[in-house]
């Protein structure tokens, strides 16, 4: 038996575009938010009765709409804000899809009243599940009003998926302030009637909405961000590790003025805070992403939730290395202190925007370039000492090397030797420049990295049997998913078997990281794989993984190096590929040569 195709009619058409845009009264709301953001207002005010079921209005100041445009603002497929296909690719504007209002207004009884600048007075158009009602002349002030009415009266099945008042006001409640935190420079005002306080969020400072947004607490136990890298800028708050929740509820992050979940974005923040964050708990952050609109396709869903970035390897590797610094920065006295009289230094001030004195190249076996230059850091809060010194393991593999003793000046290698390590964190070194600093860890994951690298390539990557195989207890899905993988693993060293429906075990370790935390090593390699997917693409990730286990085998913050072990690093770093950098684009060392310092000090001027 077959059936004959035919066209769906408009009245369809929008009903399934209502599904996935209109889900509920806050993805309503915020349609229409959005569409008075991109009017240009400066004030929003949203009124709901009943969750929003019964009624939403959202007015603004913006633009407004002409009257002969009415019509087709509630029409599908109408939009103002863009013109052709190529449009997609550089799209600035919040909304595109000219979806919104057909959609809603073919499932509730919509009235749309709208005065553009100039005009006597504004106009309104009524339209009842798609069908329209009445147009004209309605006094309004400058800007645009539209009310929503008995959401969802003409498809019963879709209101009985509502939630309860209390629920759908919540959702509600979220995407006003969510909204509130892309645009500092608008007034907020949601008022949900029923003995409710309204939430009112004025235009200006921003740390006050974060405070009323989120809490006040956020604000000073967070820290700031903003860094720049060519195409990229990255600024924002990241909350401390002491001020971690148990819910990811308190997550905001923005590309472009629009607020995304994606899943990139999502792994790049959680690695940054991997070494900081005990398992399990989630961080709190305000983070805004910048870049060309030609670089992120915003056109991948209906809600426009999700993007797509062109080059989203340097995206991730940027977030990661730029919150991962952010955190590192975050140690007891990273106050900086005032240098005396003298000019405050480029990249010492707190929250400056100044770079971070450059790298030089040193002859190294290297493709170092500098990293983006360096926003300042401003510690708003606690130290986080106690995370660091939890994490702290000890150097895994004993770096093979000679010991190198100062010889002769003559033949000062590029990196210098060893006089001191300072707060367990760099290496302080001379060469015949001036000053060497080293990122100890940086620079010992990069050489674990490269190793790990070599030996898999070579197919032998030396394992370790476990003396005690360590048991770990995972999820049945990320059990399941390690069993099907677990000869991929295996052959970059990492053996585990599944010795329950909810737990592994794992039995050797790639040699050079016999000192690692096994258990640690294997869940962080869970979650990279879970995050992979496909074992087609475990294997094309394979150096993702190998970088995941190379940063656990590596020296932590706090571990006291001796003087030997220390040249034996800096002689490793010299003989390994890319050691002017770690594996996330994060710079291992820079030199401060003696005619830096003298400038610092002002000699001889
Ligand atoms: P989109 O926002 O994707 O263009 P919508 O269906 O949400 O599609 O809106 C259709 C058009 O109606 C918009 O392109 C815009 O021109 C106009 N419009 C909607 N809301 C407003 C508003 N609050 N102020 C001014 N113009 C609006
Ligand atoms: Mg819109």
């Amino acid at each position: 038996m077959h059936k004959r195709i035919h066209t769906l009619d408009e009245f369809v058409t929008n009903q399934i575009a209502a599904g996935e845009v209109v889900a509920r009264p806050a993805s309503l709301v915020k349609e229409l938010v959005e569409n008075s953001l991109d009017a240009g207002a400066t004030r929003i005010q949203v009124q709901t009765e009943l969750g929003g079921v019964k009624r939403v209005l959202v007015r603004d100041d913006g633009g407004g709409i002409e009257p002969d445009d009415l019509r087709l603002a509630l029409a599908p497929h109408a939009t103002s804000k863009i013109d052709q296909a190529g449009d997609l690719l550089g799209v600035s504007t919040l909304g595109f899809r000219g979806e919104a209002l057909a959609s809603i207004a073919s499932v509730a009884r919509v009235a749309i009243t709208s005065r553009v600048a100039g005009a006597d007075h504004g106009f309104v158009l009524e339209v009842h599940g798609g069908q329209e009602v009445s147009f004209g002349p309605r006094a309004h002030p400058q800007g645009t009003s539209v009310e929503v009415l008995d959401l969802f009266f003409n498809t019963p099945a879709r209101r009985k998926f509502l939630k309860t008042e209390r629920t759908e006001h919540n959702h509600v409640d979220q995407v006003l302030r969510r909204a509130s935190l892309g645009h500092f420079d608008v007034s907020f005002e949601l008022c949900q009637g029923s003995g409710r306080s309204p939430l009112v969020l004025a235009a200006g400072d921003p740390e006050r909405r974060l405070g009323r947004v989120l809490s006040d607490a956020f604000v000073t136990r967070s820290v700031v961000v903003d860094e720049l890298a060519g195409d990229f800028r990255l600024w924002g708050w990241v909350g401390l590790p002491t001020h971690s929740r148990s819910q990811a509820d308190q997550q905001y992050f923005f590309v472009n003025d629009r607020a995304v979940h994606d899943k990139l974005v999502a792994h790049a923040i959680r690695q940054a805070y991997r070494d900081v964050l005990f398992h399990g708990r989630q961080p709190v952050f305000v983070l805004y992403l910048e870049l060309s609109p030609r670089s992120v396709d915003v056109n991948v869903h209906p809600t426009k939730h999700e993007v797509r970035f062109r080059d989203a390897r340097s995206v991730h590797d940027f977030i990661f290395s730029t919150l991962n610094r952010a955190l590192r920065d975050v140690r007891p006295g990273s106050v900086p202190a005032p240098l005396t009289a003298v000019d405050t230094p480029s990249g010492l001030s707190a929250g400056g925007s100044g770079t971070r004195p450059t790298q030089a190249s040193l002859g190294l076996r290297s493709t170092t370039h500098m990293g983006p230059p360096r926003g300042g850091a401003a510690l708003a809060g606690l130290s986080l000492a106690e995370a660091f010194a939890a994490y702290a393991t000890p150097l895994a593999a004993p770096i093979d090397g000679r010991l190198d003793v100062p010889e002769a000046a003559s033949h000062v290698p590029p990196l210098g030797f060893a006089l001191a390590q300072l707060h367990g964190v760099y290496i302080l070194a001379q060469n015949d420049q001036g000053l060497v600093v080293v990122d100890m860890h940086a620079a010992h994951e990069r050489i674990t990295y490269e190793k790990l690298k070599q030996q898999s390539i070579l197919n032998s990557v030396p394992q370790q049997r476990l003396l005690v195989p360590i048991a770990v207890d995972v999820s049945e899905r990320e059990a399941d998913l390690l069993e099907q993988v677990a000869e991929t693993i295996a052959a970059i060293g990492l053996v585990v078997d599944r010795s329950g429906p909810q737990s592994l075990t794992v039995r050797e370790v790639p040699a050079l990281l016999a000192g690692a935390d096994a258990q640690q090593l294997l869940r962080d390699v869970l979650s990279d794989l879970m995050e992979f997917g496909s074992s087609e693409r475990i294997k094309n990730s394979r150096d993702d993984l190998l970088a995941t286990m190379a940063c656990h085998g590596s020296v932590r913050a706090n571990r006291q190096l001796s003087i030997e072990e220390m040249n034996s690093l800096l002689r490793e770093m010299e003989r390994t590929d890319n050691a002017g950098q770690c594996n996330h684009g994060r710079p291992t060392f820079m030199l401060q040569s003696m005619g830096d310092l003298d400038r610092l000090f002002l000699r001889g001027q």
